[in-house]
């Protein structure tokens, strides 16, 4: 068998972005990649309205003050960008690495009370982490990328349900994507900041969650971060590799102290809430690298650049093509028409390499029966279907997100 082909690879037979010398570690993305980028922010959007997730958008370039108050001055400094503003050469800006601290700001725009929490605000956030030039490769190591992220400030009661929530979103999003998933907790290290109290039941709490919901799970003792136990998740893709792609990742201390995130209680009395720091897929520049090499660029038919490739089989049957390829755009499929010089099976063989869903040709006998006859890239041919039934079977493939 064919071994699936590196998505660097599948970035330029696609057309779907390229890296340049002059950002390094940061892709252009081009119109086709851009499709690919748009569906699964659509996804990711869809997913976090249903279960009640607030979407923030937090600014790109911050002063130090927010980065110092999170520690990321002090023990992440080298991964960071930040400069001296020119005009005044006093003003200290940072790039922001990561949401996490920012996110507060918004949370602590008002008073908060029991009865806001649990409080669920989501960031599809752009970050820049200095990588040392000579690791980056790829979509896989950039110094520029984009976070499916989201910070839930609840109650501790409320930890359970919604660790509950983030996994089955997570098992939902990978099943879709046909990636197998497994989990670990990552628990109280040797040094640690908190009460002991607190994180016990925040690793019950983690536990629980998984036990209820049925999901098998290992645990790594002590290899939780110094703030919070977590959840990992790992993907295993159809090449057997794992990845680590989503966390849940609890913090009991540090947001909450550090930038004094509190809400009223029913007592009227202050209390700090705990935060959950959540990302389901991570970042969409490796994710995205990961599924084109899962699928070796054959993405599901709703993620497609191209959907639909129209083959014509002679001049003759220009006009019936160019009248199918009007009817597909206008019912919302992404239809590439086509219309070369080329012979007949090179143009297939050009749709397919450049990984087209679905390629339809017509000649004579589909012009005169108003018919396509039809080829998938995973079932071969599929015979010949009448044009509209073929239009309406592959809107609701498309919707489905199959
Ligand atoms: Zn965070």
């Amino acid at each position: 068998m064919e071994k699936n082909k590196d998505h660097r690879d599948l970035g330029r037979i696609m057309d779907l972005f390229s890296f340049q010398e002059i950002a390094p570690g940061a892709p252009f993305w081009h119109a086709n990649g851009m499709i690919i980028f748009k569906e699964l922010e659509k996804l990711v959007r869809e997913t976090d309205d249903r279960y009640d997730y607030q979407e923030i958008s937090t600014p790109i370039m911050v002063k130090p003050e927010v980065f110092k108050k999170s520690g990321h001055w002090k023990h992440f400094l080298d991964n960071m960008f930040y400069f001296t503003n020119p005009r005044d050469k006093k003003e200290e800006l940072v790039i922001k690495p990561m949401n996490c601290p920012e996110s507060t700001y918004v949370y602590n725009s008002q008073v908060r009370s029991y009865r806001d929490l649990p409080l669920r605000l989501s960031e599809i956030g752009r970050l820049h982490r200095n990588e040392l030039s000579g690791t980056l490769g790829g979509l896989l190591r950039v110094r520029q990328m984009t976070m499916d992220d989201a910070h839930v400030y609840c109650h501790p009661n409320q930890v359970e349900g919604e660790i509950k929530t983030i996994i089955k979103i997570i098992d939902e999003f990978y099943t879709r994507f046909g990636l197998k998933s497994s989990y670990v907790i990552a628990t109280r290290p040797e040094k640690f900041l908190g009460e002991k109290e607190d994180w016990d039941k925040a690793e019950a709490a983690l536990k629980n969650a998984m036990d209820e919901m049925g999901i098998k799970y290992t645990i790594e003792e002590g290899s939780g971060a110094f703030y919070g136990p977590k959840i990992e998740v790992h993907a295993q893709d159809s090449q057997g590799r794992d990845w680590q792609l989503g966390t849940a990742q609890l913090d009991l201390v540090m947001l909450p102290k550090q930038f004094k995130t509190t809400y009223v209680d029913e007592d009227g009395k202050k209390q700090m809430p705990w935060v959950i720091h959540r990302a389901i897929f991570g970042t969409f520049e490796r994710f995205i690298a990961i599924l084109l090499e899962d699928t070796n660029g054959h993405l599901p038919l709703w993620m497609a650049p191209v959907q639909v490739s129209i083959v014509n089989v002679g001049t003759d049957h220009v006009k019936y093509a160019a009248k199918i390829y009007e009817k597909m755009r206008k019912s919302g499929i992404r239809v590439n028409l086509r219309d070369d010089n080329l012979t007949v099976s090179k143009r297939i063989r050009e749709a397919e390499i450049g990984r087209s869903a679905y390629i339809v040709v017509v000649g004579d006998k589909e012009i005169g029966d108003k018919t396509v006859t039809i080829r998938h890239h995973k079932k071969g041919d599929v015979g010949t279907q009448p044009l509209n039934e073929f239009i309406k079977s592959i809107q609701k493939e498309i919707d489905d997100k199959e």
